[in-house]
């Protein structure tokens, strides 16, 4: 996993939807989802927390444990929906960085993330492995997602 992918907000793209399909290149495979290089890569506003956050909006911390206002309200609104619905909370990624470091942080992300059967990439939108997995996002019209 790639340490430019962790986003300031704690979010990690390496295992984003947006991301996994960019990556595995699913439009080539018949699946279309939207591609995205990442939060941190792609530097646009992110809707959640930069577009309302002067400090992120101006590039002033890298990641937002660095703010005194950290866990503010917007962080913690979305890490809870992210807790809720897929399995990670940004607040708690970013108490581990700060408290064991990136290198330490991205080893125990691989191993949570890691497939069991071939060894890819979980998403953590919808619990599925892009690298052997692609084909069940072909039976639903809609978005998957991990209860379905
Ligand atoms: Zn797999």
């Amino acid at each position: 996993m790639k340490a430019e992918l962790i986003a300031p907000c704690g979010m990690n793209c390496n295992v984003c939807s947006s991301y996994l399909a960019l990556e595995n290149e699913t439009k080539t495979k018949g699946v279309k989802l939207p591609y995205c290089v990442g939060c941190r890569p792609r530097n646009k506003n992110c809707s959640f927390v930069k577009k309302r956050c002067e400090l992120l909006g101006e590039g002033k911390v890298e990641f937002c444990y660095e703010c005194t206002k950290f866990p503010c309200d917007l962080l913690k609104r979305l890490a809870s929906g992210y807790e809720q619905h897929y399995h990670m909370n940004m607040i708690d990624n970013l108490r581990y960085i700060k408290e064991h470091g990136m290198d330490k942080f991205l080893e125990k992300e691989q191993k949570k993330w890691e497939c069991p059967q071939c060894g890819g990439t979980i998403c953590c939108h919808n619990g599925i492995c892009y690298s052997c997995s692609l084909e069940k996002m072909k039976t639903k019209k809609k978005r998957y997602r991990w209860d379905d």
